[in-house]
């Protein structure tokens, strides 16, 4: 098995990373207001344009789009003219609605495209989301957000000043299994949170680009454990105020050339609950436990596509199987339709990577590092 392949496999069997709602600004409403002519392109649906067609734009997201309510596939942007060809034909694609990324930026004449998704490696989002923006798109960016705070900030600029939206890719928050251990957690339905606990890891194949520090931006942190910050962030409804970092010996330096193998943080949150994470490229765990005064809570596996399972002390967990990317991508559709910011905003998914920033400073310096 390739190993584009065997991640590919992997993400199969994963099955497979509460704000306010303000209105965005006048401004930006009317200028959304004298573009809706153009959006509702196939009855009433907005547009979709995939960007990178890898294992989860191809395994997830597309099929996610033939559930959809408010948006549809309406294009794809691909620099491999193989993908081009089977997509076009898989999904019944226009020609006119195929790019590249050397034509990427004229995708702002076509009215079939209000949604650009930028689904590829880590350090071309910052790019394709900018340029997205420009071309007069509203964005939905993958996690994580970016490599950087300052990328991050570029992003969150550009759509700013285009009055587009800006949402990232944070499917859990439209899983029932994590919504309900939000409820339990912020409505203290077991009274006050005294522990909690996340991991994500799984073993990681060689050469993939997940492993490459310029690319992924980092290690197992930025892949996975922008799961576990999450988790707890939402489990608990507070962020945290420091952190601490353990990394450990790496066991394959040919492999492990630039990032952590395998890292163990503390976020310190702002009531003193010390949540305790860890996330690994040569483990495997999928894991979300909460202990309160009067009761637990648990996800195991807790981040995967389908086959969650939930327990608590006062009984099961059971949901009907749903897709959390249509649920995701319809939701975003709505905001953008309602002119309502999406409840995964851009500013959420720069907040992550601030405080991964801080967990790579507490690793590399040993000490507590405010967030
Ligand atoms: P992938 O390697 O399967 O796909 C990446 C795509 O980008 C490929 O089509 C590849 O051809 C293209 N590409 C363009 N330039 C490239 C370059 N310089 N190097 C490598 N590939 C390049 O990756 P993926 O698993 O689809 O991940 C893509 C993004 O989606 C990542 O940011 C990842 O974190 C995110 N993701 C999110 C979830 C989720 O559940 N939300 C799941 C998987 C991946």
């Amino acid at each position: 098995m390739s190993q584009q392949q065997s991640r590919r496999s992997f993400l199969q069997t994963l099955g497979l990373a509460g704000l306010s709602i303000p209105l965005i600004s006048a401004g930006n409403c009317n200028e959304q207001q004298s573009k809706q002519k153009s959006m509702q392109n196939k009855d009433g649906k907005l547009g979709i344009a995939l960007v990178g067609l890898g294992g989860y734009a191809g395994g997830q997201l597309a099929p996610a789009l033939q559930q959809t309510e408010h948006c549809y596939l309406a294009g794809i942007v691909t620099g491999t003219p193989s993908k081009a060809i089977a997509w076009k034909e898989k999904y019944n694609l226009p020609d006119k609605n195929i790019y590249n990324y050397e034509n990427y930026d004229s995708i702002k004449d076509n009215p079939d495209i209000d949604i650009i998704y930028v689904v590829l490696p880590n350090h071309m989002h910052a790019e394709y989301t900018v340029r997205g923006a420009k071309a007069g798109k509203h964005i939905i960016c993958e996690k994580p957000m970016a490599i950087t705070v300052a990328e991050c900030d570029q992003m969150i600029a550009a759509c700013k000043e285009a009055g587009k939206q800006l949402s990232i890719g944070y499917r859990l928050h439209f899983d029932p299994y994590n919504l309900e251990m939000k409820r339990l957690g912020q409505q203290k339905v077991y009274g006050d949170i005294k522990k909690i606990s996340s991991g994500f890891s799984f073993v990681a194949q060689k050469g993939i680009w997940r492993l490459d520090k310029k690319i992924a931006g980092g290690g197992p942190l930025m892949d996975l454990g922008v799961y576990c910050l999450q988790a707890v962030m939402y489990t608990t409804g507070m962020e945290p105020v420091a952190v601490t970092a353990q990394t450990f010996p790496i066991s394959d330096p040919d492999k492990f050339k630039d990032i952590e193998e395998t890292l163990a943080w503390q976020m310190e949150m702002p009531n003193g609950l010390i949540a305790e994470c860890r996330t690994s490229y040569s483990e495997s765990s999928n894991f979300l436990k909460a202990e309160a005064e009067k009761g637990w809570f648990e996800l195991q596996p807790a981040f995967n596509y389908s086959g969650l399972k939930g327990n608590t002390s006062g009984g099961q967990m059971d949901y009907p199987r749903l897709s959390q990317q249509a649920k995701q991508m319809d939701a975003f559709a709505l905001s953008v339709k309602n002119k309502q910011q999406s409840i995964v905003p851009g500013e959420m998914g720069r907040r992550d990577v601030k405080i991964i920033e801080a967990i790579y400073e507490a690793m590399k310096t040993g000490k507590r590092v405010t967030v």
